[in-house]
């Protein structure tokens, strides 16, 4: 692969680049006009950030715009639908900023910013008030969102958090401090995990971590500190040249001695991302603390739906010390249309990649919806007299009840989502509830009595 030249490049002191730098970007590594046109419009509605390390490092500009890393950060024509993208052309030349922001609302609206209900359905209470930055969707685990969290050293297109990222403040949530956190976990002893996520808690300084993190070891009944990041993907000098590095991972050893497990959720996309001096430093080093690196990734067009992908994703990772953890499918959000991959290749390139592990790297799970209801995973398709069904199972459920439980859809080549699934009919009433409020059932009633009265 053809690395840039990144003589002039300072790589190693951060420095993010968004849709201001479109040109210097492109003058720097000869993107085209019709590119650079395509990055504009698209992220005047998605989030788009970029740096030095990404751009010099991961990206091979020689297969641009092929080339997977590109992909997974450079928005492109065709995540937008071509109806959306004239008018925000129309507007854009018209210099009519009104209309043009009221259609940048519209479209970000119709693009599902909050998969899952988590506004309405995960958010905790303290009484009757809200806590903003927290959700708690699994019994035994709450997501915390730190507000100073919420950016990511480079943004994925195909972000199911973008919404979070596009500067409406009614798409964001995010805690100043763990106050609430450590009140709520008071009243909740069955909550032994806690995930920070974002964004990237990575971004924020040692310090600032620091703040978010120590309240939590004061809390008996919390033995499980998960931190949810791309860093060690996007901006591995986190961990190695960064001023605050060597703190930082000082923080995670007080973790560790703490007597709790520190689990580094990372999420890496691509075996490149992986093959770098710089990634192997860095995850060495995270290893050294005594902390766990367990890694996911969805399951995304043009940037790693085939199978020698994924093989050598998960033999870098397990190679690296790190545990192969979640293949997601991607999410029902965002430019979902334009990285959908249907489930029953999903299925085929899980399994087709799996096969060729080592037992012991046989850790991972997939592919994994994480769905209103729970993670359902894609267990695979069988045949029967009756027809082709997918095989299903509650990986995790927001009822604990359903977790392991297993059920089946009708096959579909083209379906892209729990929601686009037939359930069997003989499906139980608790799993189809769960599922589609009973949906499913209704319709069947409804074809049946309709059969009975013809
Ligand atoms: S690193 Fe995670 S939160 Fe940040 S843009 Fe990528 S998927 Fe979204």
């Amino acid at each position: 692969m053809t690395l840039l030249a990144g003589s002039s490049l300072e790589v190693g002191r951060f420095r993010a680049y968004g849709p201001r730098h479109i040109d210097e970007i492109g003058d720097r590594y000869g993107l085209s006009g019709d590119a650079r046109e395509a990055i504009r419009l698209i992220s005047l509605v998605l989030p788009f950030r970029v740096n030095d390390y990404v751009l010099s490092q991961l990206i091979d500009w020689t297969r641009v715009p092929d080339d997977p890393i590109y992909r997974l950060v450079f928005p492109q024509r065709g995540m937008l639908s071509d109806e959306q993208e004239r008018i925000l052309s129309v507007l854009s030349a018209a210099g009519d900023r009104n209309r043009l922001q009221e259609a940048v609302r519209t479209i970000r609206a119709d693009l599902n910013p909050h998969p899952s209900g988590q506004k309405e359905l995960n958010v905790p209470t303290l009484g009757d008030v809200q806590i903003p930055g927290l959700q708690h969707k699994y019994r035994e685990t709450v997501l915390y969102f730190p507000s100073q969290g919420q950016t990511c050293h480079a943004y994925c297109t195909y972000c199911f958090r973008w919404a979070q990222f596009v500067g409406d403040a009614d798409l964001r949530f995010a805690a100043p401090n763990p106050d609430q956190l450590i009140t709520y976990l008071g009243q909740h002893p069955d909550v032994s995990d806690v995930l920070i996520t974002g964004g990237d808690p990575m971004i924020m300084t040692t310090e600032r971590l620091r703040a978010h993190i120590e309240p939590l070891l004061a809390v008996d009944t919390v033995r499980t500190i998960r931190i949810g990041s791309k860093s060690p993907a996007y901006w591995p000098y986190r961990y190695t040249t960064d001023p605050d590095a060597d703190d930082l991972l000082r923080l995670f050893e007080r973790v560790v001695a703490s007597g709790r497990t520190l689990a580094l959720m990372a999420h890496y996309s691509h075996p490149r991302e992986l093959e770098t001096d710089e990634a192997r430093t860095a995850l060495a080093r995270i290893r050294r603390t005594g902390a766990v690196v367990y890694c996911q990734a969805p399951l995304i067009k043009y940037v790693n739906d085939d199978v020698d992908t994924w093989a050598r994703l998960w033999r870098l990772e397990f190679a690296a010390g790190a545990v192969p953890y979640y293949q997601f499918v991607e999410r029902d959000t965002g430019p979902h249309a334009y990285f959908r991959v249907p489930l029953a290749r999903s299925v085929e390139i899980f399994h087709g990649a799996f096969r060729t592990l080592p037992g012991l790297a046989r850790t991972v799970r997939g592919p994994v919806m994480s769905a209103t209801p729970g993670k359902v995973i894609v267990d695979g398709v069988e045949e029967t007299p009756q027809g082709r069904y997918f095989r299903l199972r509650f990986m995790q459920a927001r009822q604990p009840s359903l977790v392991g439980r297993p059920f089946r859809a009708h096959y579909s080549p083209t379906a892209a989502w729990l929601t686009e699934l037939e359930l069997d009919p003989d499906t139980p009433d608790d799993i189809m509830t769960a599922i589609d409020g009973g949906a499913s059932r209704i319709g069947r009633w409804t074809r049946e009595a309709a059969h009975v009265q013809s």
